[in-house]
């Protein structure tokens, strides 16, 4: 059945949805008495109603035992980041030897620079999406730096071509056999958290190996949110938040992907720290470094359990209803989304999406680009109970007024949004409009 702009419809379609029953295990802020429409998932995901039992569960757990909690109960600190492989290895399609989870982001991902971007005299440059996350930008700056390269040299970045706001594959792809001979490593976003695009990974990987280059993504905003086949693209490493789409609450442990070519080399040069030791003699406190197998082989300390416990538990959610049900209902929802944008933009027109039109080519965000007046439209869908959030523009330079055009990004969420709160959403957005040209 086509979309239908109607609350009969939106309400149909959630009676439906076989993962209706997910939205009653997340807590939503509340506004004026009733659930916000909550779409920044992609920035902060919502609280797992069985986050706090699991938190309380390990605080009892060593208020009972304290040292002794390390080898006692179902799940002994000792072997704690063991209990979240395989729901890993499920949300980004690899084997459980080939994740893990520890530290943060961007510490992982300056781990996986030291194995995986060691520049020679011939190759030494990195290709990357230009608008990347500051973040990873950052990160890619002072390794350059750090290994006696200017950014300008080393750094490759892929742009938009002249009026579009997307990246093309090919020209991707164009750009890494351009530098091939001289680059060292392909280091992409999953989905630009910006635009929403959902890069092409296996083509990426692809072009990279070919150019004889490593690939590696930063997927913040992929992980929990597309279907993932780390193993299966040959992606050389990964990294990710699990505080975004995979609701492990602010500051959250972080995952990390090797595949496993490269988790089986112990000469593979990498920073180690006792966790990453062999376990079986991790604790005869004996000189030499000898790495686990996988991905494990670069953990650098004990589980951090508390946080550990509360991902764990948001960890089960997505396990227990499965990626591929996800997806299937995200892309729905997100072109539901589009559908009744889409209405508006035909009647009036003060605003643009900029994110890919096509699912394969996009996660559940949509990112609206607004012409005018951006930040008071976002204004007022905060104070209707909307939250969602409003980047200024940064593709035009400084071209733009603040608070005139930019982006405000949505993210309906297939584990906990409905097709009535994308309905009620749109609406306020149409009122809007309507008010506005009225
Ligand atoms: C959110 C995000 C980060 C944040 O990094 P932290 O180290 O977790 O603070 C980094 N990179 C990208 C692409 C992100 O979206």
């Amino acid at each position: 059945m086509p979309y239908q702009p109607t609350l009969a419809y939106a309400q149909e379609q959630d009676r439906k949805d076989p993962l209706r029953g997910y939205r009653e295990q997340f807590y939503f802020p509340q506004h004026q008495g009733r659930d916000t429409l909550y779409f920044t998932g992609n920035s902060l995901g919502l609280q797992p109603k069985s986050a706090k039992a699991a938190l309380l569960h390990e605080l009892e757990h060593w208020k009972n035992h304290a040292v002794e909690g390390h080898f006692r109960g179902e799940m002994p600190w000792m072997e704690y980041h063991k209990f979240l492989l395989p729901q890993t290895a499920h949300v980004v399609g690899a084997k459980e030897e080939e994740v893990i989870v520890m530290n943060t982001l961007t510490a992982n991902l300056h781990l996986m620079m030291v194995s995986f971007y060691r520049p020679d005299a011939g190759r030494y440059k990195i290709i990357m999406e230009a608008g990347a996350f500051p973040s990873d930008q950052y990160a890619v700056e002072s390794q350059v730096r750090w290994h006696g390269y200017t950014p300008e040299q080393a750094i490759v970045e892929v742009s938009p071509r002249a009026g579009e706001e997307c990246l093309r594959t090919e020209d991707i792809i164009a750009i890494i056999e351009q530098h091939g001979k001289e680059t060292a490593l392909v280091l992409f976003g999953g989905v630009n958290y910006f635009t929403g695009q959902f890069f092409n990974l296996k083509a990426i990987t692809e072009a990279a190996h070919k150019a004889g280059a490593y690939a590696g993504f930063d997927l913040a905003h992929a992980a929990g949110n597309v279907p993932l086949k780390l193993h299966d693209w040959e992606v050389d490493f990964a990294v990710w938040c699990s505080y975004k789409y995979l609701n492990s609450g602010p500051g959250g442990p972080s995952g990390a992907f090797v595949h496993e070519r490269h988790g089986n080399k112990p000469e593979l040069p990498r920073f180690a720290g006792w966790w990453g030791h062999d376990e079986r003699e991790r604790f005869l406190m004996r000189k030499g470094f000898h790495p686990m197998k996988g991905a494990a082989g670069w953990q650098l300390s004990n589980a951090q359990i508390l946080s550990f416990a509360v991902h764990k538990a948001s960890l089960d959610i997505f396990h227990q209803a499965t990626m591929a049900a996800l997806r299937t209902k995200s892309e729905k929802l997100t072109g539901y989304l589009e559908y009744l944008l889409q209405e508006i933009i035909q009647r009036k027109g003060g605003f643009h999406i900029i994110t890919p039109n096509t699912p394969q080519n996009r996660g559940c965000q949509l990112s609206i680009y607004t012409h005018r007046d951006g930040r008071h439209l976002y204004n007022y869908l905060e104070s209707h109970g909307v939250i969602s959030d409003w980047r200024e523009d940064n593709l035009h330079g400084g071209e733009v007024q603040p608070g005139q055009a930019g982006v405000i990004r949505v993210a309906p969420a297939p584990l906990y949004n409905s097709f009535q709160d994308v309905l009620e959403f749109a609406t306020l957005l149409k009122d809007y409009e309507k008010n506005k040209s009225s």
